[in-house]
């Protein structure tokens, strides 16, 4: 199954994909309107928000952190670096617990 290059979402049905870019294709939530490709900020603040709603933890800092280690894990990201990645990242526990969460909502 493809996923997002951005963020890493798997791109279940035709709908959940925004965009096909030079790198691969991008879900609806990192495309914009023109079909480009959102900024690194704006995918950094929708992965965090989407933390925060799907696992009811309103833990911002947490959030950050894991979308951290979700963005660096992408080949993309790794290829095209931005400051808003810079800083702490989750731990392997921490991921494992939060994604455990993210599977009880699904
Ligand atoms: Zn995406």
């Amino acid at each position: 199954m493809e996923t997002c290059i951005a963020c890493s979402m798997p791109l279940m049905r035709p709908q959940d994909k925004g965009n096909d870019t030079e790198y691969g294709p991008i879900c609806i939530h990192c495309t914009r309107p023109d079909g480009g490709m959102k900024s690194c900020k704006e995918i950094f603040e929708g992965g965090v928000a989407f933390f925060i709603t799907t696992t009811g933890n309103a833990d911002r800092k947490l959030a950050e952190k894991l979308v951290r280690k979700t963005m660096n894990d992408l080949s993309y990201w790794q290829n095209n670096p931005c400051p808003c990645l810079d800083g702490d990242t989750a731990s392997d526990e921490e991921f494992a617990a939060a994604t455990a969460k993210l599977q009880e909502h699904e």
